[in-house]
This record gives structure tokens, sequence and C-alpha cells, in this order.
């Protein structure tokens, strides 16, 4: 068995009943990503605009490929046509561009709004306020994209507290979202949180989809 399909069989294994794996494949060759398509892997991450379009148009077409990375609006135009969901809306602006860009093409996207609640990580996403006014006031204003959940990060600490208040936050923010303004859309479904190192902590904190890079491929080289 290869590392990555060993790697693969443990992780799944790991993992409970209803929680979706996104293998994270970024800076990984082709090669290593057809492996995992091989052991069954279907939904993979990537965070790079162009990477993401060049390995959608060289793997097989069933694969489900998520955005996880910041993504500017003018590369928005390159991932539409690509992408199953974007797991990134960390703006208004970002969300009208993909809902725009998805109408001129036909398409509906599914997306993620991101949140920000990690102290240090990433200076993008919403805060929890600015994704209720967003799911409130401009979603029911957009045909062409759908949210589906959320998504975050924990802070980048070795404190297992701090991580695991990080996801409570996240996971409460999707419960406040679900029992009002998504609350009679069965889509809104996806808590996407938890990667290589914090991911048992994201699961018990009620994550439904973990996004694991190094634990699948190894470490990148960047
Ligand atoms: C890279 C990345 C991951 C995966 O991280 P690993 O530590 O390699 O598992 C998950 N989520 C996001 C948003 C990332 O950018």
């Amino acid at each position: 068995m290869s590392r990555i399909t060993e790697a693969l069989t443990l992780i799944r294994s790991s993992l409970p009943e209803g929680v979706t794996l996104a293998a994270v494949s970024k800076f990984h060759p082709a090669e290593a990503l057809a492996e995992a398509y091989a052991c069954g892997q279907r939904v993979f991450a990537e965070s790079r605009a162009a990477e993401l379009v060049a390995k959608a148009q060289q793997l097989p077409r069933d694969i489900e490929w998520h955005f996880i990375g910041h993504l500017q609006t003018n590369k928005v135009r390159s991932v539409v046509p690509y992408v199953a969901v974007i797991q990134s809306i960390d703006s208004e602006r970002l969300l009208r561009a993909v809902d725009a860009e998805s109408a001129r093409i036909g398409k509906r996207t599914d997306v993620l709004l991101q949140l920000h609640v990690a102290r240090e990580e990433t200076k993008f996403g919403l805060t929890p306020e600015e994704a209720m006014d967003l799911a409130a006031n401009v979603v029911p204003q957009l045909d062409n994209v759908r949210v589906t959940g959320v998504m975050g990060m924990a802070s980048n600490v070795d404190d297992e507290e701090r991580i695991r208040a990080d996801f409570r936050t996240i996971r409460s923010v999707f419960d406040r979202l679900k029992s009002t303004v998504f609350a009679s859309a069965d889509s809104f479904s996806t808590v996407s949180m938890g990667m290589s190192h914090d991911r048992s902590i994201a699961v018990e904190e009620g994550s439904t989809m973990v996004r694991i890079g190094t634990d699948i491929f190894g470490e990148r080289e960047y």
C-alpha cells in the first residue's frame, strides 16, 4: 500500500459517519492526487486559482473541487467553471462577484461563509456579525449562489482550550444561522473546520467537514 493510500485509510477510519474528508492537495503534484483518487477520494481542496484550474483540467471530471484560499475578485472568472464549492467567501464583494459570474455562465455555485475567529492565523474572514448580516440582507438577493454552511480555522496555538473555544465559536455561528436565516434551507449543513493537527478537536466540537493536507500528502514544498 502506498503512503497516501495508507494515510487516507487511517484518517477515514478515524472520522465519524457524517464527517466529510476534503483532501487539501495544494502544492502537491497531480500524480499525488491521482493516487488519492484511485483510493476513492473525490473531494479535493486547493487554495490558488491557477493551480485548481490546471489540476481540474488534468484529472478526472467527477472530482469535486473546493476552493479554500483567499480569492481575489479578478480570479473569480477562472475558478467558477471548475469549482463545486468556494469555502472562502470573506466579503460581500466576493460573494456578489461569484454570483454574477455564476449567472453569466448559467451555473449555481455552492459557497461557505468564512469566519474569522482565530487570534492571528489569517486576516481573512467575516466576523460573526458580518456573516449574519450578509446572510440576512445580501444572500436573499442572489440567485446563483447557494450558501451551504460556514468555514473557519482555529488559532494556530498549542493551547487546546483556545483551539476548542475557536471551534465552538464557529459552530455556534453556524447554529445561529441555521436557526434563523437558513431555518428552512436543508442544504445549509456544512461546518468546515479542522486541519491535520486539530481535526479531532474540531470533530468533537461539531465539524461536518475536515480539510486535511499534510497528514495525507506529507509536508508541502513551497
Ligand atoms: C492548507 C490548508 C489546510 C490543510 O492544512 P494541513 O495542516 O496541511 O492539514 C486546511 N485549510 C486551509 C484553509 C488551508 O489553507
